[in-house]
Protein backbone atom coordinates (compact mmCIF):
# COMPACT_ATOMS: atom_id res chain seq x y z
CA UNK A 1 0.00 0.00 0.00
CA UNK A 2 1.32 3.18 -1.02
CA UNK A 3 0.72 6.25 1.26
CA UNK A 4 0.17 9.69 0.04
CA UNK A 5 2.74 12.33 0.86
CA UNK A 6 0.94 14.13 3.53
CA UNK A 7 0.06 10.61 5.09
CA UNK A 8 3.74 9.58 5.02
CA UNK A 9 4.98 13.20 6.43
CA UNK A 10 2.30 12.07 9.66
CA UNK A 11 4.15 9.20 10.74
CA UNK A 12 7.75 11.24 10.09
CA UNK A 13 6.37 13.74 12.36
CA UNK A 14 5.29 11.22 15.16
CA UNK A 15 8.72 10.28 14.69
CA UNK A 16 10.06 13.15 15.19
CA UNK A 17 10.98 13.74 12.00
CA UNK A 18 11.84 17.21 10.89
CA UNK A 19 9.13 18.41 7.83
CA UNK A 20 8.08 22.24 6.43
CA UNK A 21 5.32 23.07 8.21
CA UNK A 22 1.88 23.30 6.49
CA UNK A 23 -1.64 21.14 5.61
CA UNK A 24 -3.72 19.48 3.33
CA UNK A 25 -6.35 21.27 1.13
CA UNK A 26 -9.40 19.84 -0.33
CA UNK A 27 -10.43 22.72 -2.68
CA UNK A 28 -8.46 26.29 -3.26
CA UNK A 29 -10.31 28.02 -1.03
CA UNK A 30 -8.55 26.23 1.67
CA UNK A 31 -5.34 26.38 -0.23
CA UNK A 32 -5.29 30.16 0.60
CA UNK A 33 -6.75 29.32 4.18
CA UNK A 34 -3.02 26.84 4.51
CA UNK A 35 -1.16 29.08 2.97
CA UNK A 36 -1.85 32.08 4.85
CA UNK A 37 -1.31 30.08 8.16
CA UNK A 38 2.26 29.12 7.09
CA UNK A 39 2.42 32.94 6.35
CA UNK A 40 5.58 32.96 4.01
CA UNK A 41 6.16 31.40 0.06
CA UNK A 42 4.65 27.91 0.03
CA UNK A 43 5.39 25.62 -2.46
CA UNK A 44 1.96 24.00 -4.01
CA UNK A 45 2.22 19.78 -4.74
CA UNK A 46 -0.33 17.26 -6.14
CA UNK A 47 -1.10 14.83 -3.52
CA UNK A 48 -1.45 11.57 -6.03
CA UNK A 49 -0.07 8.31 -5.69
CA UNK A 50 3.08 8.88 -8.61
CA UNK A 51 6.56 9.85 -8.42
CA UNK A 52 8.13 12.52 -10.49
CA UNK A 53 5.13 15.49 -10.09
CA UNK A 54 7.75 18.00 -10.36
CA UNK A 55 8.08 17.35 -13.79
CA UNK A 56 4.94 16.73 -14.49
CA UNK A 57 3.96 20.29 -13.38
CA UNK A 58 2.59 19.08 -10.21
CA UNK A 59 4.75 21.13 -7.97
CA UNK A 60 4.60 24.81 -7.77
CA UNK A 61 5.77 27.73 -5.89
CA UNK A 62 3.47 30.37 -4.55
CA UNK A 63 4.60 33.92 -2.61
CA UNK A 64 1.30 34.82 -1.75
CA UNK A 65 -2.26 32.92 -0.49
CA UNK A 66 -3.94 34.04 -3.75
CA UNK A 67 -0.98 32.45 -5.74
CA UNK A 68 -1.74 29.68 -3.71
CA UNK A 69 -4.83 29.20 -4.92
CA UNK A 70 -4.50 29.90 -8.02
CA UNK A 71 -1.93 27.13 -8.46
CA UNK A 72 -4.05 25.05 -6.29
CA UNK A 73 -7.05 25.27 -8.68
CA UNK A 74 -4.81 24.45 -11.91
CA UNK A 75 -3.01 21.23 -9.83
CA UNK A 76 -6.63 19.62 -8.34
CA UNK A 77 -7.59 19.87 -12.10
CA UNK A 78 -4.78 17.59 -12.94
CA UNK A 79 -4.07 14.09 -13.95
CA UNK A 80 -0.35 12.59 -12.95
CA UNK A 81 0.80 9.18 -14.76
CA UNK A 82 -3.10 8.57 -15.43
CA UNK A 83 -4.32 9.22 -11.65
CA UNK A 84 -6.37 11.95 -10.63
CA UNK A 85 -4.68 14.17 -8.51
CA UNK A 86 -6.92 13.81 -5.12
CA UNK A 87 -5.52 16.61 -2.71
CA UNK A 88 -2.43 19.33 -2.40
CA UNK A 89 -0.44 20.37 0.09
CA UNK A 90 0.78 23.43 1.06
CA UNK A 91 4.31 23.61 2.60
CA UNK A 92 6.63 26.37 3.80
CA UNK A 93 8.99 27.21 0.66
CA UNK A 94 12.13 26.09 2.41
CA UNK A 95 15.80 28.08 1.48
CA UNK A 96 17.62 25.36 -0.07
CA UNK A 97 21.36 25.15 0.35
CA UNK A 98 21.77 21.12 -0.61
CA UNK A 99 19.05 18.47 -1.95
CA UNK A 100 19.77 14.98 -0.39
CA UNK A 101 18.36 11.35 -1.12
CA UNK A 102 17.66 9.05 1.55
CA UNK A 103 15.65 5.96 1.26
CA UNK A 104 15.42 2.44 2.81
CA UNK A 105 13.87 -0.63 0.72
CA UNK A 106 14.51 -4.43 0.28
CA UNK A 107 17.43 -6.00 -1.84
CA UNK A 108 15.75 -9.21 -2.38
CA UNK A 109 19.16 -10.78 -3.64
CA UNK A 110 21.14 -9.36 -0.99
CA UNK A 111 18.24 -10.58 1.21
CA UNK A 112 18.80 -7.92 3.33
CA UNK A 113 17.19 -4.03 3.49
CA UNK A 114 19.79 -1.21 1.62
CA UNK A 115 19.95 1.83 3.34
CA UNK A 116 20.62 4.23 0.18
CA UNK A 117 21.65 8.06 0.57
CA UNK A 118 23.72 10.27 -1.68
CA UNK A 119 24.62 14.21 -0.82
CA UNK A 120 23.10 14.83 -5.19
CA UNK A 121 19.81 14.20 -4.11
CA UNK A 122 16.66 16.17 -6.08
CA UNK A 123 14.47 15.42 -9.38
CA UNK A 124 17.45 13.74 -11.33
CA UNK A 125 18.79 11.16 -8.86
CA UNK A 126 17.85 8.27 -11.33
CA UNK A 127 20.13 9.53 -13.78
CA UNK A 128 22.65 10.30 -11.36
CA UNK A 129 22.52 6.52 -10.20
CA UNK A 130 23.25 5.72 -14.23
CA UNK A 131 26.32 8.25 -14.61
CA UNK A 132 27.75 8.16 -11.56
CA UNK A 133 27.06 5.18 -9.32
CA UNK A 134 29.97 6.04 -6.78
CA UNK A 135 28.10 8.98 -5.83
CA UNK A 136 24.87 6.67 -4.20
CA UNK A 137 26.55 5.56 -1.11
CA UNK A 138 24.58 1.80 0.11
CA UNK A 139 24.52 -0.08 3.43
CA UNK A 140 23.02 -3.03 3.90
CA UNK A 141 21.25 -4.16 6.63
CA UNK A 142 20.58 -7.68 8.49
CA UNK A 143 17.00 -7.95 9.55
CA UNK A 144 17.96 -9.26 12.68
CA UNK A 145 20.53 -7.43 13.79
CA UNK A 146 18.69 -4.00 12.51
CA UNK A 147 20.41 -0.74 11.91
CA UNK A 148 22.37 0.73 14.60
CA UNK A 149 23.03 4.64 15.37
CA UNK A 150 27.00 4.66 14.68
CA UNK A 151 26.02 2.99 10.97
CA UNK A 152 23.54 5.40 10.39
CA UNK A 153 26.14 7.93 11.46
CA UNK A 154 28.84 6.37 8.87
CA UNK A 155 26.08 6.71 6.80
CA UNK A 156 26.34 10.39 7.15
CA UNK A 157 30.37 10.19 7.29
CA UNK A 158 30.67 8.37 3.70
CA UNK A 159 27.93 10.90 2.15
CA UNK A 160 30.64 13.43 2.95
CA UNK A 161 28.91 14.85 5.61
CA UNK A 162 31.31 16.62 8.71
CA UNK A 163 30.72 17.67 12.37
CA UNK A 164 27.55 18.12 14.07
CA UNK A 165 25.88 17.79 10.70
CA UNK A 166 27.18 13.77 11.21
CA UNK A 167 24.44 13.46 14.06
CA UNK A 168 21.56 15.56 12.31
CA UNK A 169 21.79 13.68 9.48
CA UNK A 170 22.73 10.26 10.79
CA UNK A 171 19.35 10.36 12.79
CA UNK A 172 17.32 11.30 10.25
CA UNK A 173 18.56 7.56 8.55
CA UNK A 174 17.85 5.86 11.84
CA UNK A 175 14.33 7.57 12.62
CA UNK A 176 13.81 6.17 8.64
CA UNK A 177 14.89 2.63 9.91
CA UNK A 178 12.62 2.68 13.04
CA UNK A 179 9.47 3.67 10.49
CA UNK A 180 10.35 0.67 8.30
CA UNK A 181 10.87 -1.54 11.14
CA UNK A 182 7.27 -0.52 12.98
CA UNK A 183 5.27 -0.28 9.55
CA UNK A 184 6.92 -3.20 7.63
CA UNK A 185 7.80 -0.79 5.03
CA UNK A 186 8.89 -2.23 1.64
CA UNK A 187 10.08 0.83 0.56
CA UNK A 188 10.68 4.44 1.81
CA UNK A 189 12.68 7.59 -0.23
CA UNK A 190 12.53 10.98 1.02
CA UNK A 191 14.01 12.98 -2.07
CA UNK A 192 15.00 15.49 -1.50
CA UNK A 193 15.98 15.83 2.51
CA UNK A 194 16.61 19.33 2.37
CA UNK A 195 19.39 21.27 3.80
CA UNK A 196 18.57 24.60 4.36
CA UNK A 197 20.40 27.48 4.42
CA UNK A 198 20.22 28.20 7.99
CA UNK A 199 21.67 24.99 8.45
CA UNK A 200 18.83 22.52 9.31
CA UNK A 201 17.61 19.21 7.71
CA UNK A 202 13.82 18.33 6.70
CA UNK A 203 11.84 15.68 5.02
CA UNK A 204 10.47 17.74 1.96
CA UNK A 205 9.03 14.79 0.35
CA UNK A 206 7.84 11.66 1.62
CA UNK A 207 7.51 8.34 0.00
CA UNK A 208 6.52 5.64 2.25
CA UNK A 209 4.77 2.04 1.12
CA UNK A 210 4.02 -1.28 3.60
CA UNK A 211 3.93 -4.31 2.39
CA UNK A 212 0.37 -4.90 1.35
CA UNK A 213 0.58 -8.71 3.18
CA UNK A 214 1.52 -6.87 6.62
CA UNK A 215 -1.61 -4.97 6.51
CA UNK A 216 -3.31 -6.86 9.12
CA UNK A 217 -1.31 -5.66 11.77
CA UNK A 218 -1.41 -1.97 10.88
CA UNK A 219 -5.50 -1.98 11.04
CA UNK A 220 -5.01 1.18 13.62
CA UNK A 221 -3.49 3.49 10.93
CA UNK A 222 -5.32 2.33 7.77
CA UNK A 223 -8.35 3.27 9.55
CA UNK A 224 -6.70 6.82 10.88
CA UNK A 225 -6.00 6.98 7.32
CA UNK A 226 -9.73 6.80 6.47
CA UNK A 227 -9.78 5.45 2.78
CA UNK A 228 -8.94 2.01 0.77
CA UNK A 229 -5.69 1.56 -0.32
CA UNK A 230 -6.37 3.44 -3.27
CA UNK A 231 -3.52 2.37 -5.65
CA UNK A 232 -5.59 -1.04 -7.06
CA UNK A 233 -7.32 -0.55 -10.06
CA UNK A 234 -10.72 -1.34 -10.28
CA UNK A 235 -9.76 -5.47 -11.31
CA UNK A 236 -7.14 -5.44 -9.12
CA UNK A 237 -9.64 -4.62 -6.24
CA UNK A 238 -11.82 -7.06 -7.38
CA UNK A 239 -9.32 -9.87 -7.01
CA UNK A 240 -8.37 -8.76 -3.56
CA UNK A 241 -11.71 -9.03 -2.44
CA UNK A 242 -12.31 -12.53 -3.81
CA UNK A 243 -8.92 -13.40 -2.90
CA UNK A 244 -7.26 -14.04 -5.82
CA UNK A 245 -4.12 -13.44 -7.16
CA UNK A 246 -4.44 -10.91 -10.15
CA UNK A 247 -1.35 -9.87 -11.48
CA UNK A 248 -1.40 -7.31 -15.13
CA UNK A 249 0.82 -7.83 -17.68
CA UNK A 250 1.62 -6.43 -21.37
CA UNK A 251 0.26 -9.19 -23.81
CA UNK A 252 -3.60 -9.90 -24.86
CA UNK A 253 -3.96 -13.42 -23.21
CA UNK A 254 -6.07 -13.60 -20.25
CA UNK A 255 -4.66 -16.62 -18.35
CA UNK A 256 -6.86 -18.23 -15.70
CA UNK A 257 -5.82 -20.83 -13.66
CA UNK A 258 -5.63 -22.47 -10.25
CA UNK A 259 -2.22 -22.95 -8.17
CA UNK A 260 0.76 -20.10 -8.84
CA UNK A 261 3.24 -23.11 -10.10
CA UNK A 262 0.59 -24.32 -13.02
CA UNK A 263 -0.10 -20.38 -13.98
CA UNK A 264 3.47 -19.64 -14.24
CA UNK A 265 4.27 -22.60 -16.29
CA UNK A 266 0.88 -21.43 -18.41
CA UNK A 267 2.63 -18.13 -19.00
CA UNK A 268 5.91 -19.99 -20.16
CA UNK A 269 3.37 -22.24 -22.59
CA UNK A 270 2.08 -19.33 -24.34
CA UNK A 271 5.47 -17.50 -24.42
CA UNK A 272 7.34 -20.71 -25.98
CA UNK A 273 4.13 -20.68 -28.91
CA UNK A 274 5.13 -16.91 -29.51
CA UNK A 275 2.32 -15.54 -27.32
CA UNK A 276 1.92 -12.47 -24.50
CA UNK A 277 -0.23 -13.16 -21.26
CA UNK A 278 -2.33 -9.93 -20.27
CA UNK A 279 -3.14 -11.61 -16.95
CA UNK A 280 -2.19 -14.06 -14.16
CA UNK A 281 -5.41 -15.53 -12.70
CA UNK A 282 -4.72 -17.76 -10.29
CA UNK A 283 -7.78 -19.20 -8.79
CA UNK A 284 -6.23 -20.48 -5.79
CA UNK A 285 -7.37 -24.43 -4.42
CA UNK A 286 -10.98 -25.62 -4.48
CA UNK A 287 -12.16 -23.25 -7.10
CA UNK A 288 -16.18 -23.62 -7.46
CA UNK A 289 -18.32 -22.89 -10.21
CA UNK A 290 -19.13 -19.35 -9.41
CA UNK A 291 -15.52 -18.53 -8.43
CA UNK A 292 -14.16 -20.11 -11.87
CA UNK A 293 -17.07 -17.45 -13.52
CA UNK A 294 -16.09 -14.18 -10.88
CA UNK A 295 -12.37 -15.34 -12.55
CA UNK A 296 -13.42 -15.20 -15.91
CA UNK A 297 -15.68 -12.26 -14.99
CA UNK A 298 -12.32 -9.86 -13.65
CA UNK A 299 -10.00 -11.31 -16.28
CA UNK A 300 -12.50 -9.72 -19.78
CA UNK A 301 -12.61 -6.64 -17.51
CA UNK A 302 -8.70 -5.65 -18.83
CA UNK A 303 -9.07 -3.91 -22.44
CA UNK A 304 -5.89 -5.30 -23.28
CA UNK A 305 -7.72 -9.12 -23.74
CA UNK A 306 -7.99 -10.54 -26.69
CA UNK A 307 -8.06 -14.29 -26.16
CA UNK A 308 -8.78 -16.47 -22.76
CA UNK A 309 -7.09 -19.54 -21.91
CA UNK A 310 -8.29 -21.51 -19.11
CA UNK A 311 -5.88 -24.25 -17.53
CA UNK A 312 -6.88 -25.61 -15.01
CA UNK A 313 -6.08 -29.32 -12.65
CA UNK A 314 -8.82 -31.09 -10.85
CA UNK A 315 -7.38 -31.69 -7.40
CA UNK A 316 -9.92 -30.07 -4.95
CA UNK A 317 -11.23 -28.57 -7.19
CA UNK A 318 -13.38 -30.26 -10.11
CA UNK A 319 -14.11 -30.17 -13.51
CA UNK A 320 -17.14 -30.25 -13.78
CA UNK A 321 -17.60 -27.62 -11.53
CA UNK A 322 -15.22 -25.54 -13.82
CA UNK A 323 -16.92 -26.84 -16.92
CA UNK A 324 -20.20 -25.18 -15.04
CA UNK A 325 -18.50 -21.73 -14.42
CA UNK A 326 -17.53 -21.23 -17.83
CA UNK A 327 -20.71 -22.06 -18.98
CA UNK A 328 -22.48 -19.41 -16.64
CA UNK A 329 -19.59 -16.90 -17.85
CA UNK A 330 -20.66 -17.51 -21.35
CA UNK A 331 -24.87 -17.47 -20.32
CA UNK A 332 -23.98 -14.06 -18.51
CA UNK A 333 -22.29 -13.21 -22.13
CA UNK A 334 -18.81 -12.29 -19.93
CA UNK A 335 -16.79 -14.26 -22.34
CA UNK A 336 -15.96 -11.51 -24.76
CA UNK A 337 -12.97 -13.18 -26.67
CA UNK A 338 -12.21 -16.67 -28.10
CA UNK A 339 -12.09 -18.91 -25.25
CA UNK A 340 -9.57 -21.89 -25.05
CA UNK A 341 -10.18 -24.43 -22.37
CA UNK A 342 -7.79 -27.23 -20.66
CA UNK A 343 -9.20 -29.17 -17.77
CA UNK A 344 -7.56 -32.08 -16.55
CA UNK A 345 -8.04 -34.44 -12.99
CA UNK A 346 -10.95 -34.49 -10.67
CA UNK A 347 -14.26 -35.51 -12.44
CA UNK A 348 -12.55 -34.78 -15.76
CA UNK A 349 -15.01 -36.46 -18.01
CA UNK A 350 -18.30 -35.06 -16.59
CA UNK A 351 -16.43 -31.33 -16.92
CA UNK A 352 -15.66 -32.57 -20.67
CA UNK A 353 -19.37 -33.65 -21.03
CA UNK A 354 -21.34 -30.58 -19.99
CA UNK A 355 -18.80 -28.68 -22.25
CA UNK A 356 -19.24 -30.78 -25.22
CA UNK A 357 -22.90 -30.24 -24.75
CA UNK A 358 -22.82 -26.51 -24.69
CA UNK A 359 -20.82 -26.51 -27.93
CA UNK A 360 -17.27 -25.24 -25.80
CA UNK A 361 -14.19 -27.10 -27.32
CA UNK A 362 -11.40 -28.09 -24.82
CA UNK A 363 -8.24 -29.57 -25.20
CA UNK A 364 -5.63 -32.37 -23.55
CA UNK A 365 -2.60 -30.76 -23.21
CA UNK A 366 -1.33 -27.55 -22.13
CA UNK A 367 0.92 -27.67 -24.94
CA UNK A 368 -1.93 -27.69 -27.66
CA UNK A 369 -3.72 -25.52 -25.44
CA UNK A 370 -1.25 -22.93 -25.74
CA UNK A 371 -0.69 -23.24 -29.22
CA UNK A 372 -4.40 -23.06 -30.01
CA UNK A 373 -4.24 -19.43 -28.29
CA UNK A 374 -1.61 -18.43 -29.80
CA UNK A 375 -3.29 -18.86 -32.88
CA UNK A 376 -6.85 -17.63 -32.20
CA UNK A 377 -5.53 -14.22 -30.88
CA UNK A 378 -3.23 -13.96 -34.85
CA UNK A 379 -6.60 -14.90 -36.12
CA UNK A 380 -8.63 -11.58 -33.96
CA UNK A 381 -5.42 -9.12 -34.56
P1 LIG B 1 8.47 14.82 -6.85
O1 LIG B 1 8.92 15.47 -8.14
O2 LIG B 1 7.18 14.08 -7.03
O3 LIG B 1 9.51 13.96 -6.25
O4 LIG B 1 8.15 16.01 -5.84
P2 LIG B 1 9.07 16.74 -4.74
O5 LIG B 1 8.29 16.91 -3.53
O6 LIG B 1 10.36 16.01 -4.57
O7 LIG B 1 9.34 18.17 -5.38
C1 LIG B 1 10.07 18.34 -6.58
C2 LIG B 1 11.15 19.37 -6.42
O8 LIG B 1 10.60 20.60 -5.97
C3 LIG B 1 12.24 19.03 -5.39
O9 LIG B 1 13.24 18.20 -5.91
C4 LIG B 1 12.74 20.39 -5.04
O10 LIG B 1 13.75 20.81 -5.95
C5 LIG B 1 11.55 21.28 -5.19
N1 LIG B 1 11.01 21.57 -3.86
C6 LIG B 1 10.15 20.82 -3.12
N2 LIG B 1 9.91 21.40 -1.93
C7 LIG B 1 10.63 22.54 -1.92
C8 LIG B 1 10.81 23.61 -0.97
O11 LIG B 1 10.25 23.61 0.13
N3 LIG B 1 11.61 24.63 -1.34
C9 LIG B 1 12.24 24.68 -2.52
N4 LIG B 1 13.01 25.74 -2.82
N5 LIG B 1 12.11 23.71 -3.43
C10 LIG B 1 11.32 22.65 -3.14
MN1 LIG C 1 10.65 13.93 -4.64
Amino acid sequence: MKLFEHEAKDIFRAFNMPTPSGGVAMTPKEATERAAEVGKPVVVKAMVLAGKRGKAGGVKFADTPQEAEKFAEEILKMRINDLPVEAVLIEEKLDIEQEIYAGITIDRNERKYVVIGSAAGGMSIEELAEESPEKIIKMYVDPSLGFQAFEARQMAIAMGFKGKQINQLGSFFLKLWKIVEAYDVELTEINPLILTKDGKFYAADARLNIDDNSLYRHKAIIEKLKREPVDQNERERLATENDMAYVELDGNIACICNGAGLTMATLDAISLYGGKASTFLDLGGGADAERVEKGIEIALMYPKVKAILVNIMGGITRCDDVARGILAARNDGDITAPIVIRMVGTNEEEGQEILKKAGIPFLKTMEEAASKVVELVKEVA
